[in-house]
């Protein structure tokens, strides 16, 4: 062990430089962030923005307090999951009217999948990224054992294969564009239209996407998508997820959910269920109004931010945090997993090192916030609205002197996950 050695000069000034030239610095003020902490983990669980706790506190106390059952029309509660799903549509390049909030990603990517099938009842193939999330993966087996179909799982860039094979039969494709542990970034217009040209629907999950970076799934003619508000939205832990579905397909859509909320006539209260008109059929039970309220005021930090900017400072971001990481880490042992071209780069970079569990922990309890994907991934997310450059050459300083002098636990994790 040796002593690690200061930090290069040069990299201190390109972060202070790109960190005054920054023109979204003043977002940060639009988060509540625990002085001391570097947090980096804002692509699994947004940090809370200051909007959110005076909103909250209204919704309790005034709405649900005074207001009491009211507030279902007085305070907008019922027109919630439509208002909130436009508000995220505004994010995703959705146009009003397509996108509604109110329940999990799990039960939104059911039944986005679900739909996907029933839209295309003569294709037998759903395929799905062998690297996908697992509730991605999981609810894909669970429909195509419903519906009597097949998975063909295909990572992104064997697609074209396949659909050259198979295309005719597949059903949907359902990918994220972000992978979540590497970071890549897929082309979602090429295999889109790579898609739409077998014949065969694209279902976009945007866990990783929404609120990190511009999308278009309008324009793009993305059939369905879904994905996460507690992630890069910051609409705190359980946030509702939300579901997209283009206005195309509504009038044939048919959700494995039909719950009364999506009734055309709810409060009709009659015998069968007759779907709502619009994206309103894709509405189930009685929404998490407290959960819907805090994301839709979480939204508010977007207020005004143009996506381009955001993206320009993302990549600015992980580009110095990937130049850090080759002066500070790679030197320690660590490789760069996440891809160096900027079109192929998410919000996040991923480094791998045997310890990475050990590493991880020893970094928290240093104030820096990452985490970790067994067996041996770390993963710094970045949010532009408040990460900055000195934050990320801080985090990479401290994992650098932990590597550098061993002082962490080299013992994998007993089960599970840090975080
Ligand atoms: C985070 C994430 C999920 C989470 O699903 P929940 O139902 O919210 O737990 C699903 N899919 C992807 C791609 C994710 O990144």
């Amino acid at each position: 062990m040796t002593t690690a050695p200061p930090a290069p000069a040069a990299l201190r000034e390109r972060a202070a430089r790109l960190d005054a030239d920054d023109p979204l610095a003043s977002l940060r003020e639009r988060f509540l962030l625990p002085p001391g902490v570097v947090y980096l983990d804002g692509n699994s669980l947004g940090p809370l923005p200051a909007a959110v706790p005076p909103a909250l506190s209204d919704v309790v106390t005034r709405q649900w307090g005074t207001d009491l059952i009211g507030s279902w029309n007085t305070n907008g509660w019922w027109q919630a999951p439509l208002r909130v799903g436009d508000a995220i549509g505004g994010l995703i390049g959705a146009a009003p009217g397509q996108t509604v909030a109110g329940d999990s990603t799990s039960v939104q990517l059911f039944t986005a999948l679900d739909a996907a099938a029933a839209l295309r009842p003569d294709r037998p193939l759903l395929v799905t990224d062998p690297g996908h999330f697992p509730t991605d993966r999981y609810l894909a087996d669970a429909v195509a054992r419903r519906r009597d179909l097949e998975v063909r799982r295909v990572p992104p860039a064997a697609l074209a294969d396949l659909l050259a094979a198979e295309g005719h039969r597949v059903a949907v494709v359902s990918y994220s564009p972000v992978d979540f542990r590497t970071g890549e970034l897929y082309d979602m217009r090429a295999l889109t239209r790579a898609a739409h040209a077998a014949g065969a629907l694209a279902l976009w999950d945007l866990c990783h996407a929404a609120g990190a970076l511009p999308l278009d799934v309008d324009t793009l003619g993305v059939d369905l998508a879904v994905g996460c508000g507690y992630k890069f939205l910051s609409g705190g832990p359980g946030a509702p997820a939300f579901l997209y579905v283009a206005r195309r397909h509504h009038a044939e859509l048919e959700t494995p959910l039909p719950g009364w909320t999506g009734h055309a006539d709810p409060f009709g209260m009659g015998g069968d269920y007759t779907p709502a008109p619009g994206i309103a059929r894709a509405r189930i039970g009685t929404p998490p109004v407290l959960s819907l309220l805090a994301l839709e005021a979480a939204l508010t930090a977007f207020d005004g931010v143009d996506l381009a900017q955001v993206r320009a400072k993302s990549l600015s971001l992980t580009g110095f945090f990937l130049r850090c990481a080759q002066e500070l880490l790679i030197p320690e042992g660590f490789s760069t997993v996440t891809p160096t071209d900027p079109d192929r780069r998410g919000s996040q970079v991923t480094l791998r090192h045997p310890h990475a569990h050990g590493l991880t922990v020893a970094l928290a309890r240093r104030g820096v916030i990452a985490d970790m994907r067994a067996p041996d991934l770390v993963r710094f997310g970045v949010n532009a609205l408040y990460t900055t450059h000195q934050d990320l050459l801080e985090a990479a300083l401290s994992l650098r002197d932990i590597t550098h002098e061993a002082a962490y636990d080299p013992t994998p994790p007993a089960v599970g996950p840090v975080t």
